[in-house]
């Protein structure tokens, strides 16, 4: 269940900054001695503690210098996130997991990759929250925040009567539209072709979306990434499975 996920009333109320610190803008407020550059020194004071509570609420709260684009839906082990990373050097790339531990782990390594960097911005832009995606994405995001989405190996749910927990379906894919901009990409890889045509039969008849041409699929570098790069995708290669990519642009929405 989902009672003790926290999610932002709305995107505006995101507090970003702890998770992509380099990015955050700096506040006036903050105190020599109290708030260090890298992260927050807790209080050890009981005197200090309330000024330090208020410098540690500001430092959390500050805005970034640029927005999250890139979400990886389902991310589990991250395996994509630390592998685009560093290819969009530049970008924001956000992974959603539904399990805490799994959301734990990938923190961790993404963590242990930062500290273990000696080009101290790599892996900076990448971070993991938990989260159920299928709920809560419009509290994250604002409308046509984001550039891509990854939804790679989402789990099948087999049977018909289990066919809306999947996380393609023409209710959700008004908000992969309303949070992705014109233009933007939807990522899809499975190993389930029924799922494959699942996904490319709710895309297709959505009008906000259209099927990427297999020319300009294949030449898309995220695509590599995502057959070689993803826990699930490896494990497919292991036991010789087939992969199934179908990707779908974000159009501009018709004028009226
Ligand atoms: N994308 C990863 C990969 O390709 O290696 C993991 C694929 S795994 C089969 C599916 C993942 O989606 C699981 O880690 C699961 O916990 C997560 N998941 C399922 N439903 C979710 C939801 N509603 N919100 C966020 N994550 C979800």
């Amino acid at each position: 269940s989902d009672h003790d996920l926290e999610y932002p009333i709305s995107p505006a109320h995101m507090k970003w900054a702890p998770y992509y610190a380099p990015y955050a803008e700096p506040t006036k407020s903050i105190v020599k001695g109290t708030v260090e550059s890298q992260g927050v020194k807790r209080p050890n004071d009981e005197g200090e503690k309330e000024a330090q509570t208020t410098a540690i609420e500001e430092e959390d709260s500050r805005k970034l210098t640029q927005d999250v684009e890139v979400a990886d839906i389902g991310c589990g082990f991250g395996g994509l996130l630390v592998a685009l990373a560093p290819k969009l050097p530049n970008t924001l790339l956000l992974g959603m997991e539904i399990r805490t531990q799994v959301t734990e782990y990938v923190q961790e390594r993404i963590k242990a990759l930062r500290s273990q960097s000696a080009d101290e911005k790599l892996y900076q832009n990448a971070a993991c929250l938990r989260a159920n995606s299928m709920k809560f994405l419009p509290n994250f995001f604002k409308k046509h925040q984001l550039s891509k989405i990854f939804l790679c190996f989402p789990d099948p749910h087999f049977k018909a009567r289990k066919h809306k927990a999947r996380i393609v379906s023409t209710t959700l894919n008004s908000e992969y539209a309303y949070v992705v901009r014109p233009g933007g990409i939807i990522y899809t890889i499975t190993d389930v072709e029924d799922l494959h045509l699942w996904m490319v039969e709710h895309f297709d008849k959505h009008p906000s979306f259209e099927r990427v041409a297999e020319a300009e699929q294949e030449a898309d570098e995220c695509v590599e990434v995502m057959r070689t790069e993803t826990e699930e995708g490896q494990k497919v290669t292991r036991n010789n499975g087939q992969k199934f990519v179908a990707l779908f642009r974000r159009l501009e929405d018709p004028p009226w």
